[in-house]
């Protein structure tokens, strides 16, 4: 039985992970800190016989006895809201977490995957974002942590793979949508569909004229296994490019939940992206994938999970508090 490590098992697409490879036949190995993860993720990963977890920081030193055939490293804070309230650990999580997992692939002759991001191309000035382009990343504004630890993370990757031979490699994941997301992470699907089961106004930011692309977690559950398997090194998108202003999404959402609440337009925040839209070129040419799940399709499945929670979930307003790890 192939084992595979999956860091941030407890988060929206580390569990969708965990699960893919538990049915597929893996003995997997989960590990979170919980620092924006569910535990009730890990409850459920723990009802297959083959998952394990281990609570771990994977900033600090991690320490596996055992072999490993394949490493994914997927913990990280992921949302804007989430990242500006606990900074460092986005940093510590993309960079010393990323070199403590290509240590522990090193030493164990793994497979490593590390989830990178369309952040790396910032506010894009080249449209729709293809691989080779730069990106427009603002060092110190507030994504910056993300961004730039994604952006690190992407160069020692390459590093280790280059200098010490390691099988490594990059997915760029693009606006990704599912069951399972945290209803108050602040982004905008968790929280256009929050604010319509609570009755309250939708939040627009800005003007609602900025586009994103989203994706429905099986097809980039899918694009990710696909790249694992394949034998390119180099960073790819992964990503659905249709794309739609956040007004068109707003509209979606109020027909999808059949509410009509009033829409609000408020500040568009420092940096937020005004285009983006993946090429997917790359990896049709290399993985002979693309996405195949529509918008509607998807949004109503997520829709019905969303449902499912009860009315504490539904009005909790923190997930957790932060404050302590601000503090390590
Ligand atoms: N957004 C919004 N209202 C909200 C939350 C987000 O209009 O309540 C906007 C946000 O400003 C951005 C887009 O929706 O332009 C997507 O935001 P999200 O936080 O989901 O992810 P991003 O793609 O910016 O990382």
């Amino acid at each position: 039985m192939k084992k595979v490590l999956i860091t941030g098992a407890a988060g929206f697409l580390g569990s969708h992970l965990s699960e893919r490879f538990l049915k597929d036949g893996f003995h997997v190995f989960g590990m979170d800190n919980f620092i924006t993860g569910s535990k009730k993720n890990i409850e459920l990963l723990s009802s297959f016989e083959h998952f394990e977890f281990i609570k771990c920081d994977v900033s600090k030193h991690i320490d596996f006895k055992g072999d490993l055939d394949y490493i994914l490293h997927f913990a990280s804070p992921a949302s804007p809201i989430d990242y500006l309230k606990i900074p460092i650990q986005t940093l510590k999580v993309g960079s010393l977490g990323t070199h403590n997992l290509l240590g522990l692939a090193k030493a164990k002759k793994a497979v490593i995957l590390v989830a990178s991001t369309s952040e790396v191309y910032g506010d894009p000035l080249v449209h729709p974002q293809v691989e080779s382009y730069f990106g427009n990343v603002n060092p110190i504004g507030p994504r910056g942590v993300y961004d730039e630890a994604k952006r690190f993370q992407e160069a020692i990757t390459m590093a280790y793979h280059r200098f010490h031979n390691l099988n490594t490699k990059i997915v760029r994941i693009f606006n990704t949508y599912g069951p399972r997301m945290r209803l108050n992470d602040g982004r905008v699907l968790p929280a256009f569909i929050g604010q319509a089961l609570r009755g309250e106004d939708i939040t627009i930011f800005g003007d609602g004229k900025q586009t994103r692309s989203f994706c429905y977690v099986d097809d980039l559950v899918d694009g990710i296994v696909k790249l694992l398997f394949s034998n390119y090194n180099y960073p790819i998108n992964v990503g659905n490019p249709d794309e739609i202003t956040i007004n068109e999404f707003a509209q979606e959402i109020l027909t999808l939940t059949g509410t009509n609440q009033k829409i609000v337009y408020k500040p568009l925040p420092e940096n937020d992206p005004l285009k983006r839209r993946p090429d997917i070129s790359l990896a049709l040419k290399k993985l002979n994938w693309k996405p195949s799940v529509d918008r509607k399709v998807g949004l109503r499945k997520t829709y019905d999970y969303f449902c499912t929670l009860n009315r504490e979930e539904l009005f909790e307003k923190d997930h957790q508090s932060f404050e302590k790890f601000n503090k390590l």
